[in-house]
C-alpha cells in the first residue's frame, strides 16, 4: 500500500512539473532553436558565474554560449529570472535497482524484490534522478536484478520513460563466496548480488557482460567474507589486472569495489579506473592513486546513510563508517587525486543525489570545487566529457538552471527549476 501510494505521488507530480510531457523525435527538433536567458551561467569548468551570459540551444547541441547571443526570430525564449544555468549534472555512483535499506533490507531486496518490481521501481527513480538536475548517471550494477539496468537504458533513450543518461555496470563481478545474500546452506542456490567469477573465468564474465550491453565493468576487489568480518581482499593483483586487460580492450574503464588499503592497492596497480569507498585507504594508496590518474569517488553519502538507519543522530560521536570516509576525502584531496560525486544513491533516496555533494563540502571541499566535480569532473572522468559536463558551443543540450549561485552555495543544486536533456525539455517553464 506504502509503495502504490508514493508511485502514485510521483505520477502526480510528474504530470505537475512536465511541460513536454514526451520528447519530440530528432527528427522534429533538428533545427529548433531556444534561447535561454538565466541571471547568470556556470559553464562546469570554471569557478566563474558569468553573470548575464545566455545560452542558445539549436536541436540538441548548445549552438552559443556568451553574454552578447542575439536570438533569431524563430528562437523560443525561455526567461530563467532567479537563476544560474549549468550543465546537467552527472550522478558518479547510483544503483537505481536499489531503494533505500530502511523500506526493505538489501538482502530481501535481492532475494524477495522479482525483476520486473524493480524494474518499475527503477524507471521511478530514473524520472525523480532526471528532475533532480541529475541528468546523467554511472550506474554501478543492478545488485541481482541481471541485465535489466540495459533495459531501463533503452526505454530512457527511446523516450518510453524519462530518465537520465545512463552508463550501466550491468551484473558487476565478485569472487565466489565472497558476496551476498548470505546465511544459507552451503551449495544450495540463492540469488546474488553480483556474478561470481574467478580465476581463468573472470575474462569470459567481463566479456559476458560487455557483450549484454555494459558501457564498464565493476569489481569489488575486497569484501566481508563473513558476517561480522572487516572487509578484506578478494582477488589476487593478477586477476584483477586480467580483468583490466578484458575491458580496456573492449574501450571499457573498469570500476573497483575497494574499501581496505590493501584492495585498492591491488585494484589502483591492476590499472582501474576509479576507486568506489576507500575508506581505510592510506596515504600511500591515495598518492598511487594520484601517480597513476585513478578517480575516487567517496560515497559519503551511503555511509551516513547506513549509520542514521543504525541509530545514528548526526551528533558526536561520530561512527567509524561516516569518520574514515571523511578522513579518506581529505587524504584523497591532499595527494591530488581527481574527486567523484557519487553517492551511492540507492542506499538512500533517489533523487536526493544533492547529499553527497552537500557531504563533500561538509568534508572540506569549497562549493566551486563541487559544482566543477559533479559536472565536468565526473564527465572527463567518465570518458564523456567531449559531450558532456561543460556548457560551450558543440556541447549536447544537457542543461539545469538552480535557483541561486552552486559556487558559493551547493545546496542550491537542489532547487532545480528548469531540466533540458539532449535539448529536450522536461521541466521548467515553456519559451515564447
Ligand atoms: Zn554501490
Amino acid at each position: 500500500m506504502r509503495i502504490v501510494t508514493q508511485v502514485l505521488a510521483a505520477a502526480l507530480t510528474l504530470a505537475s512539473t512536465l511541460t513536454l510531457a514526451a520528447p519530440s523525435s530528432a527528427g522534429d527538433r533538428t533545427e529548433a532553436l531556444t534561447l535561454l536567458r538565466p541571471d547568470a551561467v556556470f559553464d562546469g569548468e570554471t569557478a566563474v558565474l558569468r553573470k548575464g551570459w545566455a545560452v542558445l540551444v539549436k536541436g540538441n547541441r548548445i549552438e552559443a554560449v556568451g553574454p552578447d547571443i542575439v536570438a533569431p526570430a524563430e528562437a523560443s525564449v525561455i526567461a530563467l529570472p532567479g537563476t544560474t544555468l549549468m550543465p546537467g549534472m552527472i550522478e558518479g555512483h547510483s544503483h537505481l535497482f536499489l531503494h533505500p535499506y530502511n523500506e526493505t533490507a538489501w538482502d530481501d531486496q535481492i532475494l524477495h524484490e522479482p525483476i520486473a518490481l524493480r524494474t518499475a521501481r527503477a524507471t521511478v527513480h530514473a524520472r525523480v534522478t532526471l528532475m533532480a538536475g541529475f541528468t546523467t548517471v554511472r550506474d554501478l550494477g543492478t545488485e541481482g536484478a541481471g541485465y535489466a539496468d540495459v533495459g531501463l537504458k533503452r526505454a530512457i533513450e527511446q523516450g518510453i520513460v524519462p530518465g537520465p543518461r545512463m552508463l550501466v555496470a550491468t551484473r558487476a563481478i565478485v569472487a565466489p563466496g565472497a558476496y551476498g545474500p548470505r546465511g544459507f546452506e552451503p551449495g544450495v542456490v540463492v540469488p546474488l548480488g553480483a556474478e561470481e567469477a574467478g580465476g581463468p573465468d573472470l575474462i569470459n564474465a567481463v566479456r559476458r557482460q560487455i557483450g549484454a550491453g555494459a558501457d564498464l565493468v565493476k569489481v569489488y576487489a575486497d569484501y566481508r567474507w563473513g558476517p561480522g568480518e572487516p572487509s578484506r581482499p578478494t582477488f589476487t593483483e593478477a586477476e584483477l589486472k586480467a580483468v583490466v586487460e578484458a575491458a580496456h580492450g573492449a574501450g571499457r574503464q573498469v570500476v573497483a569495489h575497494a574499501s581496505t588499503a590493501e584492495g585498492m592497492r591491488r585494484a589502483v596497480s591492476a590499472g582501474v579506473d576509479t576507486i568506489e569507498h576507500g575508506d581505510e585507504g592510506t596515504q600511500e594508496v591515495f598518492a598511487a592513486m594520484k601517480a597513476k590518474g585513478v578517480g575516487f569517488c567517496p560515497t559519503l553519502a551511503a555511509g551516513d546513510a547506513i549509520a542514521r538507519y543504525r541509530g545514528w543522530n548526526g551528533e558526536a560521536p561520530v561512527p567509524k563508517g561516516v569518520r574514515e570516509g571523511f578522513d579518506a576525502l581529505v587524504k584523497a584531496r591532499k595527494a591530488g587525486v581527481a574527486i567523484c560525486v557519487g553517492g551511492d544513491v540507492g542506499v538512500y533516496a533517489h533523487g536526493d543525489n544533492a547529499r553527497e555533494a552537500e557531504l563533500m563540502v561538509k568534508g572540506g571541499m569549497t562549493p566551486a570545487e563541487v559544482a566543477i566535480a559533479a559536472t565536468s569532473g565526473n564527465a572527463k572522468m567518465f570518458g564523456i566529457a567531449d559531450r558532456l559536463g561543460s556548457v560551450k558551443t558543440g556541447m549536447l543540450a544537457d542543461l539545469v538552471a538552480v535557483e541561486g549561485n552552486p559556487l558559493t552555495d551547493i545546496s542550491v543544486i537542489r532547487k532545480v527549476s528548469l531540466v533540458m536533456k539532449d535539448g529536450v525539455l522536461w521541466k521548467g517553464p515553456v519559451g515564447r
